[in-house]
């Protein structure tokens, strides 16, 4: 499932590419990408908005229209948008949506498992819609030791599973969690309100790096995540841990294993990573 890093390469393809172009032309083949409401009601009203803006909150991408308007794009599972330069229109399988842009390039939605969503968000909506969902975002200047402390104080379960709860902190999804606690020497299953000062700053700043590295690699493909341009995300050959079960840790060498947390695969290093 794309989390962080792999939302915020495909916002950075794309935003060059999309803001100040207009939706010309928008089809919806697909009930489950925005129920309740009706597709064709969806596509008909983004028909002619103007792209102000591409942000990313958490792992939704937030593309900003010149009504004030704002259509929210939740990859979910699967989700991939796709983007077809003028006179090279992109023909794939699992295609849900096409918007045409008024310059005649299209980008292609494709989502094999059709989980994702887009939700057309009224301007005064936006803010209500996510505060009730996502914390804070990490990687920012508000993203403190105390802020982190303050989320995980009162809460009794493992700190693994604190951090995939997307109010603890936006953005953060299986992969990245597990590579935060290593870089932070944190066992995955230590309960989040025992953690010692020391220990939260360290996944503060496991957080920020695993991220920051996942980024710079324009994330990690492990089945069917593509950037825009079709091209795969190379974090997938970085990990430290995720995946890596029975492989020598990067650190001390010690064979990485293997457990479950919050229903979870959860890879972590036995010796760096003490319970
Ligand atoms: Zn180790």
């Amino acid at each position: 499932m794309p989390e962080l890093p792999e939302v915020e390469t495909v916002r950075r393809r794309l935003e060059p590419v999309l803001v100040g172009r207009s939706f010309e032309h928008v089809e919806i083949d697909d009930a489950r990408l925005t129920r309740p409401e009706d597709p064709a009601e969806v596509a008909a009203e983004l028909t002619g908005e103007r792209v102000t803006a591409l942000d990313r909150r958490g792992k939704y991408l937030v593309v900003r229209f010149g009504s004030g308007r704002v259509l929210l794009i939740h990859l979910r599972m699967t989700g991939n948008l796709l983007y077809a330069p003028p006179g090279q229109p992109v023909d794939v399988p699992h295609t849900r949506a096409v918007v045409k842009l008024d310059d005649g390039s299209d980008v292609v939605y494709r989502d094999i498992r059709r989980f994702g969503t887009w939700l057309l968000v009224e301007p005064e909506g936006l803010d209500p819609y996510l505060a009730t969902r996502l914390g804070g975002e990490p990687m920012g200047r508000a993203f403190t030791t105390r802020a982190l402390s303050a989320k995980l104080a009162n809460r009794k379960a493992p700190v693994k599973a604190a951090l995939l709860d997307q109010r603890t902190l936006a953005g953060l999804g299986n992969i990245y969690v597990d590579e935060a606690l290593w870089r932070a020497r944190v066992h995955p299953l230590r309960p989040a309100r025992g953690l010692e000062h020391d220990e939260i700053k360290a996944i503060r700043d496991g957080i920020n790096k695993a991220l920051a590295a996942g980024i710079a690699r324009q994330g990690a493909t492990l089945r069917d995540y593509r950037q825009p341009d079709g091209s795969r995300g190379s974090m997938q050959k970085e990990f430290k841990v995720y995946g890596r079960d029975g492989e020598p840790c990067d650190r001390c060498g010690t064979p990485i294993e293997k457990t479950r947390v919050a229903g979870r695969g959860t890879w972590y290093c036995p010796t760096c990573q003490v319970r």
